[in-house]
């Protein structure tokens, strides 16, 4: 795998096999695939954070023996198997895996591949969980720090999660609050969790019948008035996880908050919800964002054409992999939408994502960085030498593929999941299963 083969042959490359590795707190949950060839070159994918590998196990059966350089063809052929949000993680994480292959075999970089370098360097927006951080006074100092650090942009979480403590700022069916009281902050934001309850969690926010009181409107604009008095008015700062309220609580919302310059507001309704994007985007001043769950870029062209959202967010490792991405963003260039990409992987998902970055046309924005305060985190690739964000931006080099030869498995052994222990183990019970995958008859 380190030693990649200059001198393979890839008309006769071949693939024989699919291992996988799943390691925590990175900061997310975090599934890597290795797929590997008949010529000794393995390629490096990601199934989406909080994502599962039985969503690519499933696609083993259509991919051995294809030569990973076709990777249209293969695409063709996994396309079908793919949904949205986590479980468009198999489908993205193989099409991934193949460029990393098809770049490695031929000795060029991904981003070559793609038509080559629209930027140097891919700025970097760095993302804020709440964890820890009590008052506006907390995030504004662990924002500064970044910006100390040379990060241009910057987002922070500003959600109902903060007015939990916070006396008469939730309006909640009775229960419901301290039900949430009962939820760690990574299980509020994301939703993601197995405990009793999930099913409310997992509610769209309009239908929850949770509202901000005046007291909760008080409390999250004096929280953004704190951290804009620490980082100051110049940088952008873009707002997530504002969380299960309803329609009405959001507008509230962005009213309070327009005057402190939101680069943009994201996720406050699901995605799918286009009937009131559009009635938001007719009554908030800030920009609005989503994507981060859409699989395949033509399922944002509804979103487009409603004129409700002004910047896309997709993630690599959701819509289908690096071309899926160029796709959306040729659309988006028609009706002059920006594109944020999200990112909270490993370094292959991050690689991954700078890849296309690079290679993307002039709606490119920032691409997410989620992982300023995982220590070990470059650590993941193996001899890694220098950090992959530099003074808040990526700037990758020639090096074939995504540019990781190989990644460090003690590093990961001391991250893997305990729910999923095991390491590049033997997946060949996949290898002969059978459907009758045509969708027509
Ligand atoms: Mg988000």
């Amino acid at each position: 795998m380190s030693d990649y083969n200059r001198c393979s042959s890839p008309s006769e490359l071949k693939i024989t096999d699919m291992r996988f590795v799943d390691i925590v707190d990175a900061p997310m949950n975090c599934t890597i695939v290795r797929i590997d060839t008949n010529q000794g070159i393995s390629g490096y994918g990601e199934i989406r954070d909080f994502s599962n590998k039985f969503y690519a196990l499933q696609l083993k059966r259509l991919i051995l023996g294809e030569n990973p350089c076709n990777i249209n063809k293969i695409f063709g052929k996994i396309k079908q198997f793919g949904y949205h949000g986590r479980q468009g993680g198999g489908v993205s994480g193989i099409e991934i895996a193949l460029w990393d292959l098809a770049g490695k075999a031929y000795g060029v970089p991904v981003y070559q591949m793609l038509g080559g370098k629209s930027r140097e360097n891919v700025r970097i927006y760095c993302d804020t969980d709440v964890d820890g951080k009590h008052s506006g006074k907390d995030m504004g100092r662990a924002l500064k720090e970044r910006m100390d650090k040379g990060f241009t942009f910057l987002k922070m979480d500003l959600g109902i999660d903060l007015l939990l403590d916070v006396e008469n700022s939730i309006n909640a069916p009775l229960g419901i609050v301290d039900k949430m009281k009962s939820f760690s902050q990574q299980e509020l934001s994301f939703g993601i969790t197995n405990k009793q309850f999930a099913d409310f969690m997992n509610k769209p926010h309009s239908l929850t019948g949770i509202s901000i009181n005046e007291n909760g409107l008080d409390y999250l604009e004096n929280y953004l008035k704190e951290v804009r008095d620490i980082i100051g008015y110049e940088i952008p700062l873009a707002i997530d996880h504002i969380g299960h309220c309803n329609f009405q609580s959001i507008v509230k919302l962005a009213e309070r908050i327009e005057k402190y310059n939101i680069a943009w507001m994201e996720d406050c309704i699901p995605w799918m919800h286009t009937n009131l994007w559009r009635e938001l985007a007719n009554k908030v001043n800030i920009p609005l964002c989503t994507g981060e769950d859409i699989y395949l870029a033509d399922n944002f062209v509804e979103l487009f054409e409603s004129g409700s959202i002004h910047i896309i967010h997709p993630d690599v490792l959701t819509i289908g992999g690096i071309s899926e991405v160029l796709k959306v963003t040729h659309t988006a260039d028609k009706y002059g939408i920006a594109t944020a990409v999200h990112m909270a992987e490993t370094p292959i998902g991050c690689m991954a994502a700078a890849h296309a970055s690079t290679a993307m046309n002039d709606t490119f924005l920032a691409m997410e960085f989620h992982s300023n305060d995982v220590p070990w985190w470059d650590s993941m690739v193996k001899d890694s030498k220098e950090n992959i964000v530099q003074n808040g931006y990526i700037t990758l080099t020639d090096k074939p593929g995504l540019g990781i030869d190989d990644l460090d498995d003690e590093v990961l052994k001391e991250h893997i999941n305990p729910d999923r222990p095991g390491m590049w183990e033997d997946t060949s019970q996949w290898d002969n299963e059978w459907v009758h995958d045509r969708i027509w008859s």
